[in-house]
Order: structure tokens, then C-alpha cells, then sequence
């Protein structure tokens, strides 16, 4: 079981990545990770830096309405993406809200995602878009929203803004953003040239989404990215 050093060190190590793979709009990303030992409580990263930028000192705790129970820094006015999504899915511990650009514009032309490659089966028919606003989720009525069309998937695209994903555990979360953004570019490279009519049996493509999302593989590849995005930097 993860301790809460452990989950708040994850915390910062998630933010690098999510900086050094692209998911960093300046500062207006976000990521949470619940307390371990306290389901009603979360950690997550302030507002007003970017996700590089957090620190033991800066993280915030909040409980399941939104409401801030320590820290200092400035909060994040779309906490309650975090906060209704961690209380409507109890099997959730991490959630991440981010404006990658390749996701982003993929949702803009309205297609299905498709398995062109690993991260593309994990999502194909697995992609709900929230369309209710433009607008940041500032209240708990909307965070709920965001987190029932959700449902019981791993990510919801937000149209014209980005996307909410939550998963078991942080490295899940923020491996499934990387694999998500990456399928988008794909099949934006591949949408304007156009498709052959090959497409490999459904059973075949649920069998790898099955194989690609057991918790081992996700942490693997998280604990990779960390190393990278601290070399990146110097570190
Ligand atoms: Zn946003």
C-alpha cells in the first residue's frame, strides 16, 4: 500500500511527466491523487504554477465536496472534476485534467477513435465527450456532470477544452493520458490521406486493451517516464 509520502512524492513525479510529455497548458492542468487510508480526502496540484512546479510544500488537500483542508496556495476553481469524479467511483484513485493539443483537436472533428495503434485500442469504443459547456467546471453540479458522462470508462474528452481521466492508480492515469494523446496524433496524421478498409476482429482489439491496461504495465512505463523527464531537465 502506498504511503501518504509516497503518494505526495507521486504527485510531483506525475506533474514532471505530464510537463515534459506535452500536457502542460502554461499553468492550467491539474492532478489529484486520493490520501491513502482516507477515500474522502485528496492531494492535488495548485493553481497558478505549471505541473513541473509542484512541490512538497505547495500540494493542497481537499475533501469529496471540493472544500480545502490544507495548504496555502491557490486552488484550482475545477477541483470539482477531481472532487465528483473521486465520489462517484469509488475504485478511482487518480484523476488528471489536461488540454493536450492533439487530443483536443481530434475531438473537434467528431470521428470515433480508432485502434491504428496500442493506445487507440485501449480507448476505440471506450470515449464518452462531455458537451454540456465550453466553460471551466467551476461548480459541483458540473463536475458531477463531467463525472456521469464518464461513467465507468477510463477518460471523457471535454469538447473544445480537453480531457478528464481517472484511473486506479496515478501511473495509470497519467500512462492512459500519454497513450491517449498519442493515439489522437495518429489518427489525425492518418483521418486526412484516409482509412484502408482493414480493421482487425473486435475480440482481438479487446484482448490487447485487456492485456495493455493490468497495473504492472502501467507502472513500468510510468516509472520510465520520470527517469526521462528528469534527465530532460538535468536532474
Ligand atoms: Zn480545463
Amino acid at each position: 500500500m502506498t504511503s501518504i509520502a509516497e503518494a505526495r512524492q507521486k504527485l510531483i513525479d506525475a506533474g514532471l511527466v505530464l510537463e515534459h510529455q506535452n500536457h502542460g497548458d502554461m499553468t492550467r492542468g491539474h492532478v489529484s491523487i486520493r490520501v491513502p487510508g482516507e477515500p474522502g480526502l485528496f492531494f492535488m496540484k495548485p493553481h497558478s504554477i505549471g505541473f513541473d512546479e509542484i512541490t512538497e510544500e505547495n500540494i493542497l488537500t481537499f475533501n469529496i465536496e471540493g472544500e480545502l483542508v490544507a495548504g496555502t496556495a491557490r486552488p484550482h476553481s475545477e477541483r470539482f472534476i477531481h472532487s465528483e469524479i473521486f465520489r462517484a467511483r469509488p475504485d478511482v484513485n487518480a484523476v488528471i485534467h489536461t488540454h493536450p493539443i492533439h487530443t483536443t483537436a481530434f475531438i473537434a472533428t467528431g470521428r470515433k477513435m480508432r485502434a491504428l495503434n496500442q493506445g487507440g485500442a485501449i480507448f476505440s469504443g471506450h470515449l464518452p465527450v462531455f458537451k454540456d459547456t465550453i466553460d471551466l467546471i467551476r461548480t459541483k453540479a458540473m463536475g458531477a456532470a463531467v463525472a456521469q458522462c464518464l461513467g465507468q470508462e477510463h477518460a471523457v474528452l471535454m469538447h473544445s477544452h480537453g480531457v478528464a481521466m481517472a484511473a486506479e492508480t496515478l501511473e495509470a492515469a497519467v500512462v492512459l493520458c500519454v497513450m491517449l494523446e498519442e493515439a489522437a496524433r495518429i489518427q489525425l496524421l492518418a483521418e486526412p490521406i484516409g482509412f484502408d478498409d482493414f480493421a482487425f476482429p473486435a475480440d482481438d482489439v479487446e484482448k490487447l486493451r485487456h492485456n495493455l491496461t493490468r497495473v504492472d504495465q502501467f507502472e513500468v512505463n510510468f516509472n520510465y517516464l520520470v527517469r526521462k523527464a528528469k534527465r530532460a531537465r538535468g536532474a
